[in-house]
């Protein structure tokens, strides 16, 4: 059954008062890539930050989801991090930022000279725990029957509410790993840990640990590994495919993944994993693995047992530890109490817009998921935004 937003958000700050309703033009949820291109965008069209457009994070510090990352991670290491629109105004840029710092602090930095250059004014740390529209199930005294949106924000200092005509939705997806499902997960009795919860490499030293995906991550994971001392084995649904970066098969395998996503947010269905769909470039990293004969992959395994894994031919497999780096899910339940269809797995979304919910507007999602993405997505549904709202 629903909650009301009050019960929501006692559950999750119970003794903390609900303020007063700031009523406001856009709210955007998360200060990642897609979140700050929107807000750039929309400042840039003429919104005041913090009077027409409040951006939200839950995040303790600038960076989006690059603040959690694993620091051996370096810029470059994965794909190209795409400069946020208008960044050179900084004297910044992820063309030139130092390799041999964890890209966590690098992209932190850089967002913060970002967000205070433009003065967009992100609220941090502070959680959406609920959007609604007034047809839902908003029940308070204070809440108006308006067109739009009401925001629920969870702060250190309590509750904040906002009253907004448009919702850009740029949560991400770091906290919603996603792992497949395979027989025997309960029954290992060896570690189990996704791409969130790795650190470092050191803590499997010595250890038998199977990598699970055919992504960039499970690359660097196997490099990262096996230069410190673990036995790695690498096992994946299918047979990755190795593309020279620029070469036609990278850009084919790149654009059909794009039109996948797309389809399957138009659909709303879940989205298909991006780990493994758009080709692995053939880099320095991957001669090194070969070279190191850490580049052995293995068909996906049938099953766990208590001590590793077995093989779909029946070879059983020793592991002390299993690491999931198969990709995510969209984070989205702060948007639950919008009641959108998600028979299919995911929410319907026609070129960043919510088909359910016109207004509601998803940065980052889906065909839009990566740096680049995020940039033409905050651009386009600025622009959309400012149409809207006249
Ligand atoms: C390991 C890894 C490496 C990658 N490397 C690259 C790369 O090199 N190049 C590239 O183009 N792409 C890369 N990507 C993809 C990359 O994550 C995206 O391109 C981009 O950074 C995502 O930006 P975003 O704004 O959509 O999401 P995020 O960076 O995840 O930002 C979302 C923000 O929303 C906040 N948030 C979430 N829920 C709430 C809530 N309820 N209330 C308030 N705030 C909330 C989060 O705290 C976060 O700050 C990589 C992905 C992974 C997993």
């Amino acid at each position: 059954m629903r909650r009301s937003i009050r019960e929501r958000a006692d559950a999750v700050f119970p003794s903390l008062p609900i303020d007063g309703i700031t009523d406001t033009k856009v709210v955007i949820i998360g200060a990642g890539q897609a979140g700050l291109s929107t807000a750039y965008h929309l400042v840039r069209l003429g919104l005041r930050p913090g009077v027409d457009v409040h951006v939200i994070d839950r995040g303790p510090s600038t960076g989006g989801a690059w603040q959690h990352r694993w620091s051996a991670l370096r810029v470059g290491d994965a794909h190209r991090i795409h400069d946020l629109p208008g960044m050179s105004e900084t004297g910044l840029s992820f063309e030139s930022a130092p390799h041999d710092e964890p890209a966590r602090d690098v992209v932190r930095r850089y967002y913060d000279a970002y967000e205070r250059h433009f003065g967009l004014e992100v609220i941090r740390p502070a959680t959406v725990v609920a959007v609604e529209s007034p047809a839902s199930s908003f029940t308070t005294a204070d809440a108006a029957p308006r067109p739009g949106f009401l925001v629920t924000v969870r702060t250190e200092d309590g509750l904040l509410k906002y009253r907004s005509a448009v919702v850009v939705n740029a949560s991400g997806t770091w906290h919603r790993p996603r792992i497949p499902a395979v027989a025997g997960r309960d029954v290992f009795e060896g570690r189990q840990v996704t791409t969130p919860e790795y650190s470092e490499a050191s803590e499997f030293a010595g250890q038998r640990v199977a990598v699970v995906g055919a992504g960039t991550s499970a690359l660097g994971f196997l490099d990262e590994l096996s230069a410190a001392g673990a036995h790695t084995e690498w096992f994946t649904r299918r047979e990755p495919v190795f593309a020279d970066s620029g070469s036609d098969l990278g850009r084919d395998r790149a654009l059909a993944a794009v039109q996948r996503q797309d389809e399957a947010a138009k659909a709303g269905r879940r989205l298909p994993s991006i780990a493994g769909s758009t080709g692995l470039p053939r880099t320095a990293r991957v001669r090194r693995l070969e070279g190191r004969g850490a580049l052995r992959r293995r068909p996906m395994f049938a099953r766990l047992v208590s001590d590793g894994a077995v093989t779909t031919d029946g070879i059983h497999v020793p592991l002390d530890a299993v690491l999931w780096a198969t990709g995510f899910d969209a984070e989205l339940d702060h948007l639950d109490q919008l009641a959108m269809d998600t028979s299919r797995g995911g929410i319907p979304v026609y070129d960043g817009e919510s088909v359910d919910k016109p207004g509601l507007f998803l940065a980052g999602y889906g065909p839009q998921a990566s740096t680049i993405g995020a940039n033409r997505a905050g651009r386009a549904m600025a622009k959309e935004i400012m149409t809207r709202l006249g």
